[in-house]
């Protein structure tokens, strides 16, 4: 069973909510968009794997965390891509969406790939990454008296990713094809080792599942340097929507989106802060009169707190039109 879901990582909305704010000519906007599609492949690359842990219909009692965060001892952060838990081995995973040539040196420790363009970058190693939070959850396991096999592995989820010169012996390294096989292979391995019932196999899980806490990530940028406004997701986010008549109305395309002022607020809650004021309200928005201002605010349906001269309105992360 799956008892952690993976969440589209919020730093996905934070970037694509800068890169919308930002000037195309700031040099910040240029590294945001970089960044996004990153962290963009990362996350596809993730949902590639779980669609295969889906897919294999897996027999044999097991727990599935996906993205789980947690602090070992030393308060130093780990994400774990996958963790799988079953009676007989643990499997740690580590997904990587890379392209091109993959080559990895266990002297230098380096992990370099090679593009089909020729350009050729170096990389954090994924292999002491994974090893790392194998000595993780292996201490975890101690600390519940639990002395079971752990192993891991660094699962590359696109295709147009080469391995190249691997001389691993202790982490595996393979494509989100080979999973199953892999799978199979711990399970004949392992099978005769089974020191638990499955109703401790689950108190592992939330042992695991306890420790979880996303740390928000935290981007740095001059909220100055940001456009404030409604801004017009036909025009490509470039212009400011004005509210006129009880609507939200583009001056250039003349676009008329109910939503806009949802997608507004969100971005103001990623940038600025998740609470906003009758005046930070009409500044952010150009809406001019404080009545209007409150009868918009009040049509949102948030929740506010504080009385009458320093309300403050609450900016929901799952924004929905009323
Ligand atoms: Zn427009």
């Amino acid at each position: 069973m799956i008892l952690l879901e993976r969440l589209k990582p919020e730093k996905i909305a934070l970037l694509e909510a800068a890169i919308r704010r930002l000037s195309s000519k700031d040099p910040l906007f240029l590294q945001f968009q970089k960044q996004l599609a990153w962290a963009k492949s990362g996350y596809v690359g993730e949902k590639r794997v779980d669609r295969e842990w889906i897919d294999m219909k897996i027999q044999f009692p097991h727990i599935l965390l996906h993205g789980l965060m947690a602090e070992n001892d030393q308060g130093f952060q780990h994400q774990l891509d996958t963790l799988f838990l079953s009676q007989h081995f643990v499997f740690v995973l580590e997904i990587k969406y890379y392209s091109g040539f993959i080559e990895f040196n266990e002297q230098t420790h380096q992990c370099i790939k090679k593009n089909f363009d020729g350009v050729v970058e170096s990389y954090s190693n994924p292999i002491d990454q994974v090893r790392r939070h194998r000595s993780f959850v292996r201490q975890q396991l101690l600390k519940l008296g639990i002395d079971l096999p752990v192993e891991c592995a660094v699962v590359f989820s696109n295709p147009k990713s080469i391995l190249e010169r691997v001389d691993v012996l202790d982490v595996h390294l393979f494509h989100v094809t080979g999973l199953r096989y892999k799978l199979s292979k711990m399970l004949e391995k392992y099978k005769m080792q089974k020191i638990f019932s499955e109703k401790e196999l689950m108190s592992i899980g939330y042992h695991f599942l306890g420790m979880h806490h996303i740390k928000p990530w935290k981007i740095s940028l001059d909220r100055k340097n940001l456009r404030t406004g409604v801004l017009c997701s036909e025009c490509n986010f470039r212009e400011t929507m004005k509210y006129k008549y009880g609507r939200w109305i583009c001056m250039k395309c003349g676009n008329d989106n109910r939503v806009a002022i949802l997608e507004a607020l969100n971005d103001y809650r990623l940038l600025w802060n998740d609470n906003i004021s009758n005046r930070e309200f009409r500044e952010f928005t150009g809406v001019e009169s404080k009545d209007a201002a409150s009868r918009i605010l009040r049509s949102l349906g948030f929740k506010s707190v504080g009385t009458f001269k320093d309300k403050r309105y609450i900016i929901p992360s799952e924004l929905k039109i009323l």
